[in-house]
């Protein structure tokens, strides 16, 4: 109730930061470039200092349930009827899949939020029933990840392109032939879920590529079923978005990436950028059309729905550069 408020009070978007742990892998993890306060990450490079604020500021140690727990207003706003979306957004390696999906260990926002939602479905009784689909976006592409027969080949570019975006009179976005199954209850949600990450993951000759390359969407629809005899059914969506990897062309190169994909990638990214900053401006040119990721979101992000955007940083000092242009990206959002 009360951070419902605080929610409404502070308008439609929502900005957390969340600083990835030190890895094995990472070198230099001694000097560490970031500092932070509960709402604030100072980042220090060279002889500069820049100071970013945000709704909530996560940093290494800060658990999966701890993070949840701040998630879980924007999902009461799901229920109670608003389109929400939560996005993922930071350069490869800094632990968005790790926020979203997790670990069977450390589950992340996406299981928690489906137990959450059954949850406070059987508290309701029958009048909350769920739906779910899940798709990846590739270079304007989109690809069903629940599709009925899953191809375990390779990623074919022609495969792909067979899902079109359409908006009803009255702005609800369709994504025509896009499989939505009916789930139960939590565990075929899981069920569905872990057969769409497996599709996502299979589809890619090498697995460690896959996230950097795509952004993988899953959608819950939420109906709400009145009852007496003029009972209408309310609908609302959860989105929740594991973005592609936001690093700048230059570095992609020696990630993998080729020129094409990371430019794809970043193309996408400001234009989600251009529009969470028009309605951040409640200006009326909102530039949806410029990508398929907008186009998807289009009614998610808008009036009379909530976004809450995770930026993920690394603490590490090579990687300031990257860490800062995330950020400055997620500053405009707020
Ligand atoms: P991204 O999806 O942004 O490319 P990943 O989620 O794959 O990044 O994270 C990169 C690596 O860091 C993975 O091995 C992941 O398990 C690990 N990792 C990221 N965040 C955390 C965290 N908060 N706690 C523990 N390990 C993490
Ligand atoms: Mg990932």
């Amino acid at each position: 109730e009360a951070l419902n408020k605080i929610l409404d009070i502070k308008g439609i978007i929502r900005v957390f930061c969340r600083v990835r742990p030190f890895l094995e892998m990472d070198r230099r993890r001694i000097r560490k470039p970031i500092s932070t306060g509960s709402e604030k990450i100072l980042v220090l490079s060279g002889g500069t200092r820049k100071e970013f604020e945000f709704d909530k500021v996560f940093d290494q140690e800060v658990s999966q349930g701890d993070i949840f727990v701040e998630v879980e207003p924007i999902l009461r706003s799901a229920l109670d009827g608003h389109n929400v979306c939560v996005l993922a957004y930071g350069q490869t390696g800094t632990g968005k899949t790790f926020t979203m999906d997790g670990t069977n260990e450390q589950p992340g926002i996406i299981p928690r939020a489906l137990k959450e939602l059954f949850r406070q479905a059987s508290t309701v009784g029958e009048s909350l029933t769920f739906s779910m689909s899940m798709l990846e976006v590739y270079m304007g592409s989109l690809r069903d990840l629940l599709a009925p027969r899953p191809s375990y080949r390779a990623y074919e570019p022609v495969a792909r392109c067979n899902l079109n975006i359409q908006t009803d009179p009255k702005g609800n976005v369709e994504i025509e032939g896009l499989t939505e199954v009916q789930v139960l209850d939590n565990a075929k949600a899981r069920w569905w879920y872990n057969r769409g990450r497996r599709a996502r993951s299979t589809s890619w000759t090498n697995v460690n590529e896959s996230s950097s390359r795509s952004h993988c969407l899953t959608r819950v629809t939420i109906f709400r079923h009145g009852n007496g005899t003029e009972a209408k059914t309310e609908v609302s969506k959860l989105w929740m978005v594991d973005l592609g990897g936001s690093e700048r062309l230059l570095k992609t190169g020696a990630s993998g990436l080729t020129l094409d994909e990371g430019r794809a990638i970043n193309l996408s990214l400001s234009a989600l950028g251009d529009v969470i900053a028009a309605l951040r401006r409640k200006r009326g040119h909102v530039p949806y059309r410029n990508s398929k990721l907008t186009q998807i979101l289009k009614d998610s992000l808008g009036d009379g729905s909530k976004v809450l955007m995770l930026v993920h940083v690394s603490p590490c000092e090579e990687d300031v550069g990257e860490t800062i242009c995330s950020l400055c990206f997620a500053k405009r959002a707020r």
